[in-house]
């Protein structure tokens, strides 16, 4: 029963969550790689403009102002281009603006701006890409209308539909005034091309950053989900041991309590007219249906201690082949009347384990009874005793009933009792099981029905200091 709940409940709700911590660390990914993708280019940008800044102030700074204005006084117009073209003096600041260019490597546009101030208007001057000689330029940049006097940076602006970056530097005169800026423009696309490369690894970079980050918190996650559900599990596995051992404990008192309910009311009931002697049966058997309840209530007291773990090892160090002597002595007078030969090979120097006398008693009490229990008139047990690899092992071995294949999986669950009237609680072997894996101790039981029945545990050599 336990089962199928077990194997609903925790998953369906832990699946979810696990998928919404993926679907969390993936949107995490993504809009961090976004916003990583933003700031790189915007840390790219803010370089390149510096760049550019360098490079326009550099040329600035080298182009003559007297030189500058005596060419926009001596060719005012569009019509004088060609002539101004030709003046010495054109081609020297030409020049100079087509070296820094070439020197820098910058793909783009370099060249003077005058700024009429009566009409509000900016005009080119001279340029190493735009021929137009003193021509109104249509879309100018606020920032350079308005910084036109110290220089400086337009982040992004669009001139004949291209999104450009800029830097702008005055030119002066002798008396330092400015009479033009030189600007040197790269448009937005001929930059992301060389930097995206650059941005790009940086993305990667932090992308690989989140992946491992989101593979750690995906594995924490799941870790925690497991341990939910583990615990989850642990309680609806106890409810359903809580409802089978009701179930079971109830039907298992419900038959002695029956009987000794019948021979007592019998008894008082027919008390005058039933002779001494058959009172005293009715009383006899009435006692032993009480010895088996109180058997069944200690066994089920003790179960229930191992198995809530609150029965603490009383560890010391004991010889376990001489636990195992002892208790097989307790039963030789049991042996003896049951026609059974009881016999041991237990060598005398087996070193020394560490483990609760008391349960270790316990085991062999239930194991060797097992045996008596299922051993017939002429059967032997043999109870022998050995040390391998570091381990000291214990063996009962009988040529009773066995055990049948279909019960052999089942025989250490509580309750499991066998077909044969012999069985009793069904509880001893879950007792042995629980007490065996609390001393850490490995255990085996090898079964053949009709040929006997063996049983195999060992414990590890105590560690001296
Ligand atoms: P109980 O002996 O009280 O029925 P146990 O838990 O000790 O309960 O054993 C469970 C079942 O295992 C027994 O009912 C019996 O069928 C089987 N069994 C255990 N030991 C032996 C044995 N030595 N020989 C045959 N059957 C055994």
């Amino acid at each position: 029963m336990s089962t199928v709940i077990k194997n609903e409940l925790p998953n369906k709700f832990s699946n979810r969550i696990l998928v919404l911590t993926l679907l969390a660390i993936l949107t995490i990914a993504v809009f961090s790689a976004y916003l990583s993708y933003k700031s790189q280019v915007r840390i790219s940008e803010e370089k390149e403009l510096f760049k550019l800044d360098c490079i326009a102030s550099a040329t600035a700074y080298k182009i003559s102002g007297e030189d500058h204005s005596y060419l926009v006084a001596a060719y005012p117009n569009r019509i004088l281009k060609s002539r101004a073209v030709q003046d010495s003096v054109y081609r020297k600041i030409k020049e100079l603006m087509d070296g820094a260019q070439e020197m820098t490597k910058v793909p783009s546009e370099m060249y003077t701006v005058l700024s009429d101030t009566t009409s509000d208007q900016l005009y080119f001057g001279i340029g190493t890409v735009r021929s137009e000689w003193l021509s109104a330029m249509e879309d100018y940049p606020e920032e350079l209308m308005r910084d036109f006097e110290k220089g400086g940076m337009v982040r992004s602006y669009i001139v004949n539909g291209s999104d450009k970056l800029s830097a702008f530097s005055p030119i002066r005169d002798a008396n330092n005034k400015v009479v033009s800026v030189l600007q040197v423009e790269e448009t937005r696309d001929a930059f992301m091309d060389k930097s995206l490369d650059q941005i790009m690894v940086n993305v990667y970079i932090s992308l690989g950053f989140i992946a491992i980050i989101g593979t750690l918190m995906y594995f924490s996650v799941r870790n925690l989900l497991k341990r939910q559900e583990r615990i989850a599990l642990e309680k609806i596995e106890l409810d359903g041991l809580r409802r089978e051992l009701v179930t079971n404990v109830s039907h298992d008192l419900r038959t002695p309590l029956a009987s000794i309910h019948g021979y007592i009311e019998t008894v008082l009931m027919k008390f005058d007219s039933l002779s001494g002697e058959e009172i005293r049966k009715y009383l006899n058997t009435s006692l032993q249906g009480t010895e088996k309840l109180r058997g069944l209530v200690d066994e089920l007291f003790e179960l229930s201690k191992l198995e809530s773990r609150e029965r603490k090892l009383n560890e010391e160090l004991l010889s376990l082949g001489e636990l195992a002597q002892d208790v097989t002595n307790q039963f030789r007078q049991q042996a003896n009347q049951q026609n059974i030969k009881l016999q041991t090979q237990i060598p005398s120097s087996l070193p020394m384990v560490t483990g609760d006398i008391a349960l270790l008693d316990r085991v062999l009490q239930n194991v060797i009874g097992n045996s008596l229990k299922f051993c017939d008139s002429g059967d032997t047990i043999l109870v022998s005793a050995g040390h391998l690899e570091g381990r000291v092992w214990v063996e009962i071995k009988d040529s009773g009933a066995g055990i049948s294949e279909e019960d052999l999986p089942h025989i250490f669950n509580r309750f499991h009792k066998g077909k044969s009237r012999r069985s009793g609680s069904g509880l001893g072997l879950a007792i042995v099981k629980s007490i065996l894996e609390l001393h850490g101790a490995t255990y085996q039981i090898f079964s053949q029905e009709g040929q006997g029945t063996t049983f195999h545990f060992d414990l590890p050599v105590a560690r001296t200091t």
